[in-house]
């Protein structure tokens, strides 16, 4: 191998960094600040081999990875300066860590709506919002190999336990799925499984090989371990436990589905990913790779394109581009519905039709994912052209329809019905939904 192999994984307080110099006074306060609101954490694979320390503070991967100040609102940031600067007590810090954080709204999408129960059980784990698909959130794998400055899952990872979706009843899970026989997929979330050990990783999915799971066709595990971490597949103590787990999913005859989360191609650079990759397509598994669209790390059609052409050439398939969440740094990263769009399609022409199996952009709202088809002229009114790539009621899906254009919209609830309508053609079911 060209670069490194690094056998341990090493977390690092940012003041230990080896390019700690590169990083102004100003910069080291904003982390400081931001980071007590927004979860920090990064490792030795990420600063040595990810980020690129001469283009600092513009480097893609440091903002994925460093807080900086415009990640909070000027007000956040001077009420939480403020605070530390007065030595306040834990206490006191704590309640203003808190009260930020709860207006950053940490449940996006409605996702308490999404929990479902077993005989009174409510299955704190489990989402399941579309028929076919049940999300589950092993309560070991609730936490990532580093922390994306982005992040919609952030409360997984802070005191907010409220928030917390988390579980690891995996006998209430069985239960669940048998007596769901449309369930086809379960998707493995956090956080990132991939944090989990193989052993605990294996008391989770084995299950779902035996009897009585027959309808349960694709295990699918949502991670970001080949772009923060891959010598989770090449290294790590137990990295062969994890290809031989893989290895028994495929023969048990389902589909293995490795949801790899890639933000920018420098991810798919390093010879560590390509190997990680080489090895997990082995297994028989598929590598299906998803990330939102985020101002100062990938709002450029070109980077989309390279990254799709490099995700096609090391054998994954390019799945969703997500609209980013309306949470967390939000006003950091969110670009207006309508450069989505532009950015998707420039990219998407650029592509030929093997990178073409990528859907977006998408926002995944409270009512499903919506994808944006683009901006158009409808009897002199110009509007948004949307559809359901997934919805609540599964018969939403692939139904156009339009909202008034608005050229700052950067989410669903900006949206406004077009030609005059009062509402969206799901609202009144989806209301219905919600009160159930
Ligand atoms: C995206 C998502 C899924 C998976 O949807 P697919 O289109 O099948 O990939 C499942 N549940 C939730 C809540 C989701 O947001
Ligand atoms: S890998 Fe995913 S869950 Fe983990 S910090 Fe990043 S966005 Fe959040």
């Amino acid at each position: 191998m060209e670069t490194n192999v690094y056998r341990s994984y090493m977390l690092y307080n940012y003041k230990q960094i080896p390019h700690i110099s590169k990083i102004t006074d100003d910069e080291r306060e904003a982390i400081e600040v931001v980071g007590r609101v927004l979860p920090f954490k990064t490792n030795n694979y990420v600063i040595n081999e990810l980020i690129n320390w001469d283009s600092i503070p513009n480097d893609p991967i440091f903002n994925l990875n460093f807080p900086c100040r415009e990640m909070l609102l000027r007000r956040h940031y001077n009420l939480m300066k403020k605070t530390m600067d007065k030595n306040a007590s834990q206490e006191e810090i704590a309640r203003v860590i808190k009260r930020i954080r709860s207006e950053l709204n940490p449940n996006p999408s409605g996702q308490e709506y999404n929990i479902p129960a077993v005989d009174g059980i409510e299955l704190k784990g489990v989402q399941h919002k579309y028929r076919e698909t049940v999300l589950f959130f092993p309560s070991q794998g609730q936490t990532c190999h580093a922390y994306c400055t982005f992040c919609f899952r952030w409360p997984q990872f802070s005191d907010m336990h409220n928030f917390k979706f988390a579980m690891k009843e995996n006998e209430l899970l069985v239960k669940y799925l048998k007596t769901h026989p449309k369930v086809t997929d379960v998707l493995f979330t956090g956080g990132d499984p991939m944090t989990m050990t193989a052993k605990i990783m294996a008391s989770y999915i084995e299950p779902l090989l035996a009897e009585g799971m027959e309808h349960i066709q694709t295990i699918r595990i949502g991670t970001k371990s080949l772009a923060y971490w891959p010598y989770r597949f090449l290294t790590d103590n137990d990295a062969d436990d994890v290809i031989q787990l893989f290895e028994k999913v495929i023969k048990s005859g389902k589909n293995l589905a490795i949801m790899a989360h890639f933000n920018h191609p420098v991810e798919l650079s390093t010879e560590a990913v390509k190997q990680a990759i080489i090895r997990i397509r082995s297994t028989g598994a598929q590598i299906r790779t998803q990330s939102p669209l985020l101002k100062n790390i990938n709002d450029n059609p070109d980077v989309w394109a390279e990254m799709w052409r490099k995700q096609v050439n090391l054998n994954c398939i390019p799945y969703y581009m997500f609209v980013e969440r309306d949470t967390g740094a939000k006003q950091f990263f969110e670009v207006p519905l309508e450069r989505c769009w532009n950015i998707f399609r420039k990219a998407y022409q650029s592509v030929s039709g093997v990178c073409r199996t990528v859907r977006g952009p998408s926002m995944s709202a409270n009512p499903g994912k919506i994808q944006i088809l683009g901006v158009t002229e409808v009897a002199g009114e110009k509007v948004f052209v949307l559809r359901f790539l997934q919805g609540r009621d599964p018969d939403w899906a692939a139904r156009p329809f339009f909202a008034k254009y608005d050229a700052k919209a950067t989410w669903l609830n900006q949206l406004k019905p077009a030609f005059g309508e009062e509402k969206f053609f799901y609202e009144d079911e989806l209301n219905h939904i919600k009160k159930k």
